[in-house]
């Protein structure tokens, strides 16, 4: 292939500069990001070895060595790992920040400068740390099993545009060479290469390795130096990390910083972790694990294109990242590594699925990360509280999916309340503990905001009994709702549906006053046929006329709302309306209704009332416009 110029997409440039102006301040990151590239590419190469023999045939020296040139000015990272291929590089190099760039961009103009280090991290943007020191980069790079015709050379200023060409190279792997700008003397240094690796990489598994020159003048017999000979030059390999595996130490080894430039390493991430796990199971099966929960949610959480989760190691051996089998879905924020000593090197994807080592493994991880998260919440409220908002969402999906940690993550849950200022939260053991004597059940209220639960009519008997109402305002609280039937023995009820009684009215009389009101009752309901399934008095409204509520097992209006949203089609489900007896309002329509059901009035109150009812619980109503109408008409009445 002859060589191609090629533009990099416009949000590549945009990010680029963005890269270079917002690491710069900490610019010996770069080397970081290429050693911890070349490591995971030799993670590669090495894993595939174990089935596939030629590899390791050609090269398993497994290392990564740098070279600095002052006269060239140039440092070269050079690495014996899987290499790419003209696509891969494409692919890979080619293009920054692969998916939802442009919703990222915009995250970033919205937030504060200094957040940007950590979101620039978050999205991978590793290799690109490059151009903080470079003015041109390029990648030499062959992938295992390809023939020495198919090297791909790739360059880039990082300016708009890159080449890219097939090129014979004789072994396999990447060769990264950063042509130094201006003012980067000091990365050609010996101490300060040493420096930065041992700083930032000193963990790595593979030797990262570099020529060192002796040069000393020669010595006499007498071990004398002779001063006016010439030096003897010596060049010798050096290794500059300790390759010490982080996670096989001993924890009161491993400094804070040590840990937090591994998570950096494993998770891609250029923030700090907010917690770190690290412990070892030992007995019937044993396996090592060093979890971290990060300080931010990445900006994709929700799309779950997580690729750096928890990585698979087997005897040290790297043999996958994100192995999905080892955390379940609600912990997928969850970065880190294990380490087992008991299954065979050549697991396959396929297999871990249904592993049973791999499935104790995994209880036993979740089991840490619950327990690590409810020390935090007893020991550093503030600290769990920021995990629960960077966090609290997913989580909460757990109650939903995993019926044997339920318990657990109940514990965990916060929800904002009738009785807390607002982005102040309380658990539901909290929760019980202030509950009134008399109050014999968990109430709860779902909706969009906390302003519209608030005001919603079917909190008032609520506030007058002093009973604390949860307010669930996450989408996904609809879900929790649904298996969170109860909490240290007590029924969890929503207040929108069903029948409320607190005052504990006899149902006879409640029955007998049923009786009484039937014509009447019938009679709106007959004129609201087609929006709601039965009209009863209330006992959950002591200002407000009316509130629509919905039966004890059906779909509440905010869920429906949700299903929508999410463009589930939704049977129309009728509901009940509410009345309060001793609202004058209603005193009047149940006059009404019992001496001039077909006038005029009758029909225009029932249809005003309900429409209400939809506009306080955020409900659309069907015709807005009739609905002005009648009120403008109500209030020229009210003039006359
Ligand atoms: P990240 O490492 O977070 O994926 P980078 O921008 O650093 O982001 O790298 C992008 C991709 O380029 C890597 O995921 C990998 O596939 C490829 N890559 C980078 N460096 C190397 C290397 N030394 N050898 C092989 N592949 C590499």
């Amino acid at each position: 292939m002859s060589k191609k110029t090629k533009k990099f997409r416009t949000e590549v440039n945009e990010l680029l500069n963005l890269v270079i102006s917002a690491l710069y301040s900490n610019r010996e990151i770069f080397l970081r990001e290429l050693l911890s590239n070349a490591s995971d590419a030799i993670d590669k190469a090495r894993f595939e070895s174990l089935s596939d023999k030629s590899i390791a045939e050609d090269d398993s020296d497994w290392r990564i060595k740098i070279f600095a040139d002052k006269e060239a000015r140039t440092l070269k990272i050079v690495d014996n790992g899987i290499g790419m291929n003209l696509e891969d590089v494409e692919n890979n190099i080619g293009t920054i920040a692969r998916s939802g760039t442009k919703a990222f961009m915009k995250q970033l103009e919205e937030s504060k400068k200094n957040d940007l280090p950590e979101m620039i991290g978050q999205f991978g943007v590793g290799f690109y740390s490059s151009f903080i020191v470079a003015d041109r980069v390029e990648v030499f790079t062959r992938k295992a099993g390809d023939d020495k015709e198919n090297g791909v050379l790739w360059s880039s200023k990082g300016t708009g545009s890159y080449s890219v060409e097939e090129k014979e190279k004789a072994t396999r792997g990447t060769e990264i060479t950063l042509f130094l700008k201006e003012d980067t003397d000091e990365f050609m240094e010996e101490w300060k290469i040493r420096k930065i690796v041992k700083q930032y990489s000193d963990y790595l598994e593979y030797p990262v390795v570099m020529d060192i020159t002796h040069s000393e003048k020669p010595k006499d017999d007498e071990g004398n130096v002779i001063e006016d000979a010439e030096p003897i030059v010596t060049v010798e390999e050096d290794t500059l990390n300790s390759q010490k595996a982080i996670w096989t130490r001993s924890k009161s080894d491993i400094s804070e910083e040590e840990y937090k430039e591994f998570y950096k390493h494993i998770s891609g991430d250029f923030g700090n972790p907010l917690e770190t796990i690290h412990f070892k199971v030992e007995g019937n099966f044993e396996f090592s694990s060093l979890l971290f929960i990060p300080e931010k949610a990445p900006h994709d959480m929700f799309m779950q294109s997580e690729k750096k989760g928890v990585h698979l190691y087997v005897k040290r051996v790297f043999i996958m990242d994100d192995c999905k089998a080892l955390m379940p879905e609600y912990l997928r924020f969850v970065k880190g590594l294990v380490d087992s000593a008991d299954l065979p090197l050549n697991v396959s994807r396929e297999i871990l699925q249904e592993d049973k080592l791999i499935s104790k493994i995994q209880s036993n991880l979740v089991k840490k990360v619950l327990s690590s998260l409810k020390t935090m919440m007893d020991k550093d409220y503030d600290k769990y509280v920021s995990f629960y908002n960077e966090f609290g969402k997913v989580l909460k999906e757990g109650v939903h999916s995993d019926y044997a940690n339920k318990e657990k993550l109940q514990d965990l849950m916060l929800f904002e309340s009738s009785s807390t200022n607002a982005a102040e939260y309380i658990s539901l053991k909290q929760y019980v503990e202030r509950m009134p004597s008399d109050q014999k059940e968990i109430y709860f209220v779902s909706g969009q905001t906390r302003s519209a639960v608030e005001n919603s009519p079917h909190l008032e008997v609520f506030k007058k009994k002093g009973y604390e109402v949860l307010f669930f305002l996450d989408p996904i609280d609809e879900w929790v709702a649904q298996s969170l039937f109860e909490y240290d023995g007590k029924p969890v009820k929503s207040i929108v549906k069903g029948d409320v009684n607190l005052d504990e009215e006899d149902e006879e009389s409640i029955k007998k006053e049923a009786e009484e009101f039937k014509a009447p009752l019938e009679a709106i309901q007959k004129s609201l046929d087609e929006e709601i399934k039965e009209v009863r008095f209330s006992r959950r409204l002591t200002d407000s006329p009316c509130c629509l509520v919905a039966d004890e097992y059906a779909m509440s209006a905010n869920m429906e709302r949700i299903m929508q949203s999410m463009n589930q089609e939704m049977p129309k489900q009728k509901r009940i309306l509410e009345l309060n007896k001793d609202h004058k309002i209603i005193q009047h329509v149940l006059d009404l209704a019992s001496n001039d059901a077909s006038g005029e009035q009758f029909k225009e109150f029932t249809s005003l009332l309900f429409d209400q009812a939809l506009l306080v619980e955020g409900s659309p109503i069907q015709n807005p416009a009739v609905f002005a109408q009648k009120i403008t008409k109500l209030m020229e009445s009210a003039l006359a």
